[in-house]
């Protein structure tokens, strides 16, 4: 049952990746950061009001980014359970995710009661 659930998870991972490469880099320890402005554009900058948007716009960046960027942890975690054969176990109780919930979210890492008692 694992390979479609994989394919679905290598899918979006892929989708995320391209995403998060549009508005940010990845440093060397894996992490992603928005792109500040390229230095082309810095030197062009003239007054305080274009500054003030320019910082506006890495702010928008770094608030897309984050949450992609958790949602990307979440589904190679996912992946990760698919080698060591634990791919469906919830976290909490570590019964098996109902299948409905695994086709919704490939990357749940809770089943439905678990995930109530969260919220
Ligand atoms: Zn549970």
């Amino acid at each position: 049952m694992s390979n479609i659930y994989k394919t679905k998870l290598e899918e979006e991972k892929k989708l995320l990746e391209d995403e998060l490469a549009s508005i940010g880099q990845v440093d060397k320890t894996g992490d992603w950061k928005a792109t500040p402005e390229d230095e082309t554009n810095i030197q062009e900058v003239q007054d305080e009001a274009d500054m003030a948007e320019r910082s506006e716009d890495f702010e928008e960046r770094s608030s897309k980014l984050d949450p992609l960027e958790d949602r990307l942890n979440d589904v190679k975690k996912a992946l990760e359970k698919i080698e060591n054969n634990n791919y469906g176990d919830c976290e909490i109780c570590k019964e098996k995710i109902e299948e409905d919930r695994l086709e919704v979210n490939p990357a749940a890492k809770t089943c439905k009661g678990c995930m109530e008692k969260i919220i």
